[in-house]
Formats: structure tokens, sequence, C-alpha cells
């Protein structure tokens, strides 16, 4: 019997679906949840979660969050989440270029501005890093006439 997962993040439902096993990135390291898993409240890192369904594996970033594990169901509440597949690699470079160049200019008093920015700065770095990692590249053959 699989285990149901649902990834939830501020703004949309990200994925929801029956898993072999969904794999998390736990505050002690990754952590593979299997169904009839034991009942748990855990805070997650920024990384990647891991969903392996009928033999196949999605991956998807998340920007810190909690999840709930149930015997028969996992639940993310992420900040936030996205399918490496759906991941906009324009947006997040742009997204990572205008941290730096805040950050660069952030006055050092300003210790909230200075969180979020470094916040916005690990997202982008880490959509850019997933995206690069896990994404099938396209690949255009020319054939020669
Ligand atoms: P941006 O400045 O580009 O909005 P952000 O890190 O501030 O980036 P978030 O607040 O973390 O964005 O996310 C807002 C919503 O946009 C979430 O649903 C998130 O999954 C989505 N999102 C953010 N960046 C990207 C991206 N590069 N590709 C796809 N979805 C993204």
């Amino acid at each position: 019997m699989p285990i149901r997962c649902e990834i939830v993040s501020q703004d949309r439902l990200v994925y929801e679906g029956d898993a072999e096993i969904v794999v998390l990135p736990g505050m002690d390291g990754e952590m593979g949840v299997l169904p009839h898993h034991a009942p748990l409240l855990t805070t997650l890192k920024f990384g990647l979660i891991k969903v392996r369904a009928k033999g196949e594996e999605q991956v998807f970033t998340v920007a810190g969050g909690v999840a709930e594990i149930q015997p028969e169901i996992v639940t993310v509440l992420a900040d936030a989440a996205e399918n490496v597949q759906e991941i906009d690699t324009a947006r997040a470079e742009a997204a990572r270029k205008r941290a730096e160049e805040a950050l660069a200019s952030v006055r050092p008093e300003d210790a909230d501005a200075y969180l979020a920015l470094e916040a916005a700065l690990r997202r982008s770095n880490l959509r850019l890093d997933a995206a690069k990692r896990f994404r099938a590249t396209k690949r255009t053959n020319y054939t020669e006439e």
C-alpha cells in the first residue's frame, strides 16, 4: 500500500499523489518516509523533496517548512516549493541578481532587510542548482541533408 503525499506552499497545492517513498530534507539530514511510518512532526531545511511514485521519481525544491507524517499520509507545508521541472531559471537568475545587488548596499544595522535578502538569495540558488542537477536537458538535433 502506498503513502499519500501532499505538498502545499503558501500560495498553492504543489503536489498530491500516492507514493512508494517520500524523501524529505529533515533537520538531521535526508529522511525517507515509507508507508506506515510512525506519526511525526518535523521542520524542513532548504533542500529537496523526492517523491517516488510508480517507479518514477519527481524532485521538488523546498525553501523550508514543516512536514507532518502519519502512517498513511505525508503533508508538507512549505514556505515555497516547486517541481524542478517548473522552475523558471531566468526568473531565478533575476531574483539572485536582485538579491546580490541589494545585499551589497543594505545597511548593516538593518537586520530584517539583511535576513530577507539572504533568504531570497538562498531560494534562488536552491532553484538554480536543482534545475541544473535534475532537469532533463533539451537537446536539439541538427541533421544534415
Ligand atoms: P521572485 O523574486 O522571483 O518572486 P521569490 O524567491 O521571492 O522569487 P517566492 O516568494 O519564494 O519567490 O515564491 C512565490 C511563488 O513563486 C511560489 O509559488 C514559488 O513556488 C514561485 N516561484 C518563485 N520563483 C520561481 C521560479 N524561479 N520558478 C518557478 N516558480 C517560482
